[in-house]
């Protein structure tokens, strides 16, 4: 699989982007940077894209991208369609027809927790975490390689026993938000920190690179030296390039 990471950050600036992944380019997990670092074209290759939540910094979408199928969780879907594609803060584009394809825009898919869907050949099983609203990451099957992406979370641990039975995993991607010394702040929000980012990869049985996504970019350095100190070999920091795995 190529993995290519858009953003990984909590934050944007001129050199930080927010979460967004894109996988053998017409796969998307989250929509943080999907506009802002993709031609109009390779935007229009994207075929799916998987939302994790409704936070502002995952679903930065285009306005004319489609045919697009939209996949998240039941719980994040309703939140999705009431509070984002509602008319006020994007249109509904499910109601669009676009006149290239004369298709909706854009295609709504509710996920059964759990349940794993197939769409061109590719698996997906929506996972919940927690965070401060409802959230699920993803399992993306393809091709015999699996990765999973939690999304934003706090301490969890369903996707950590999903991703532990899934056959051929070649990457975790979490996060790490906050450096230690605001650990507090990270269990506020449901956000992981390094030292509890050590804790989740206790939980990990598979061999395979666990990354650290979504940090906020004023304490990246310090987040970065926290993961590395955790002596894990798996412990990696998510860098904003192609990764093949
Ligand atoms: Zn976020």
């Amino acid at each position: 699989m190529r993995l290519k990471v858009l953003g990984a950050y909590g934050a944007s600036d001129a050199e930080h982007n927010l979460t967004g992944y894109l996988i053998d380019d017409w796969f998307a997990v989250d929509a943080g940077t999907l506009t802002s670092k993709l031609s109009f074209a390779q935007q229009a290759r994207i075929q799916a894209v998987f939302i994790t939540q409704t936070h502002a910094d995952h679903i930065r979408f285009s306005q004319t991208a489609g045919p697009l199928t939209v996949f998240a969780a039941k719980d994040v879907m309703e939140l999705l369609i009431s509070n984002v594609f509602n008319g006020i803060v994007w249109p509904d584009f499910s109601t669009l027809i676009s006149s290239l394809t004369n298709k909706p825009a854009v295609i709504y898919r509710a996920l059964t927790p759990g349940k794993k869907v197939m769409f061109e050949g590719v698996g997906m099983t929506a996972v919940p975490v927690h965070h401060q609203i409802p959230a699920a990451g993803v399992i993306v099957e393809m091709n015999g390689q699996a990765i999973t992406f939690t999304g934003d979370t706090g301490p969890t641990s369903e996707i950590w026993k999903r991703t532990n039975k899934t056959p051929g995993v070649v990457a975790v991607v979490t996060e790490a938000s906050f450096p230690n010394d605001q650990q507090q702040l990270a269990d506020d929000t449901a956000h992981l920190s390094p030292n509890t980012f050590g804790e989740e990869l206790k939980k990990i049985t598979v061999d395979a690179p666990v990354y650290a996504s979504h940090r906020k970019i004023p304490y990246e350095r310090d987040i970065e030296s926290q993961i590395r100190n955790l002596r894990d070999r798996r412990a990696r920091v998510l860098l904003e390039k192609n990764y093949t795995l």
